[in-house]
């Protein structure tokens, strides 16, 4: 069990060309991954898009149909569950009603007959700031307190990967996002390696060093949180990470480190290494905050990055204020502006829309623009 391997740290999680099929349907297609140990990775996707049938396949609950899963270099792909060195933390934490917290977290260590069982739980309560509830029952801790106590006696087995499954999906907003700093600091005591499954991109992008973002079972893009955000490579995860405008055109002319493309008529520049293809059609993306608003009066000689259009609509959600801006040729772009200072544009104003080329990303123009 995973205490018996005697490791202190994690350790790292491999997946080869792991597939599960489901009779005709297949859940996960071909999967490679490498978790380095110690790490925080996050498994990013929508509802269905196979990201707790991977956990369980970890986990050894499910049993891939091809490939090849290791944990510290060792094959366990045809080990069962309670021989790996593995603890999962699902959403419905199931802790025993009738027990003391502290003989919940307290006992697989018992069971297993290992010395120093209530110091070791103790310190687990201490590390999730519970120490002085240990005496209580679970019925009588609130939600987000339940919840530490599931993460410390995961945590208290000394598991060389530990599995949460949408651990804070049963929790409020404020108590989710407070869980969410309380869970990196704890992996960062620890140092396990924790594998994260979420369909909250906030969540994902917060806590992981490593995020893979999955679509229909197989992963689309994988990286640091800021990498994915900066530069998409497909629209699915342009759409899956906040918001994007994706404007469709077809490059025009190559000049050297950029290309300019021509969407409508109107002339996007976007460098080469920010773009996946260099010819043909691209969609062309800027995040809604990377769009400056100007008046048209303000706005500079007529040159590549340049948006004339018309305010649709307007709201205010108290950190910035979102714009729908119509521009013929282009469509409707969001643009979020954080500048109250000035005067608000309203409805059917005349804007112009201006970027910086570096903060414009261009996907192949083969995709759904829409997708995500
Ligand atoms: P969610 O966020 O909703 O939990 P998920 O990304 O975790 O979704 P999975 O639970 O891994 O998705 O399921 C992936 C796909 O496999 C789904 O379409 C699901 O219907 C299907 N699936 C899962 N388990 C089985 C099963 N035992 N038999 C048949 N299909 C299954």
């Amino acid at each position: 069990e995973a205490a018996a391997t005697g490791s202190t740290g994690g350790a790292d999680l491999s997946l080869v060309s792991v597939t599960k099929r489901f009779t005709d349907f297949t859940a996960v297609d071909g999967l490679d991954l490498t978790i380095p140990a110690g790490s925080f990775f996050a498994l990013l996707g929508p509802s269905g898009c196979g990201k707790t049938t991977t956990l369980r396949m970890v986990a050894g609950l499910e049993q891939p149909t091809s490939g090849k899963i290791t944990i510290g270099g060792r094959d366990i792909t045809g080990t069962s569950a309670h021989e790996r060195p593995v603890n999962t933390v699902f959403q419905n934490y199931a802790l025993f009603p009738h027990m003391s917290v502290l003989d919940n977290v307290a006992f697989g260590l018992k069971r297993r007959r290992v010395r120093g069982a209530e110091e070791q739980a103790k310190a687990a309560l201490e590390l999730v700031e519970l120490g002085h509830l240990a005496a209580r029952r679970p019925g009588q801790l609130s939600g987000g307190q339940q919840q530490r106590v599931a993460l410390a006696r995961a945590v208290v087995n000394r598991p060389a990967v530990l599995l949460l499954d949408e651990p804070l999906g049963a929790l409020d907003m404020k108590l989710r996002r407070q869980m969410q700093v309380e869970l990196k600091k704890i992996q960062t005591e620890v140092g396990l390696t924790f594998v994260h499954v979420t369909h909250d991109q906030e969540e994902a992008m917060t806590m992981a060093d490593t995020v893979a973002v999955m679509n229909g079972g197989k992963v689309e893009q994988m990286g640091a949180p800021r990498d994915l955000y900066e530069l998409p490579r497909t629209a699915f995860v342009a759409n899956f990470l906040g918001k994007s405008n994706l404007i469709a055109g077809t490059v025009a002319e190559d000049r050297g480190d950029a290309v300019v493309v021509d969407a409508g008529g109107h002339r996007l520049a976007v460098r080469k290494d920010r773009a996946a293809v260099h010819q043909g059609p691209v969609l062309v993306g800027i995040r809604p905050e990377k769009l400056t608003m100007l008046w048209p009066a303000d706005a500079p000689a007529p040159e590549a990055n340049l948006l004339h259009g018309r305010v649709l609509d307007t709201s205010f959600t108290g950190v910035s204020t979102e714009y729908l801006v119509q521009v013929p040729g282009v469509g409707t772009l969001g643009v979020f502006c954080q500048n109250h200072g000035q005067q608000p544009a309203r409805p059917g104003d005349d804007v112009v829309l201006a970027w910086d080329t570096g903060h414009a990303f261009g996907l192949g123009g083969d995709q759904d623009s829409t997708a995500g």
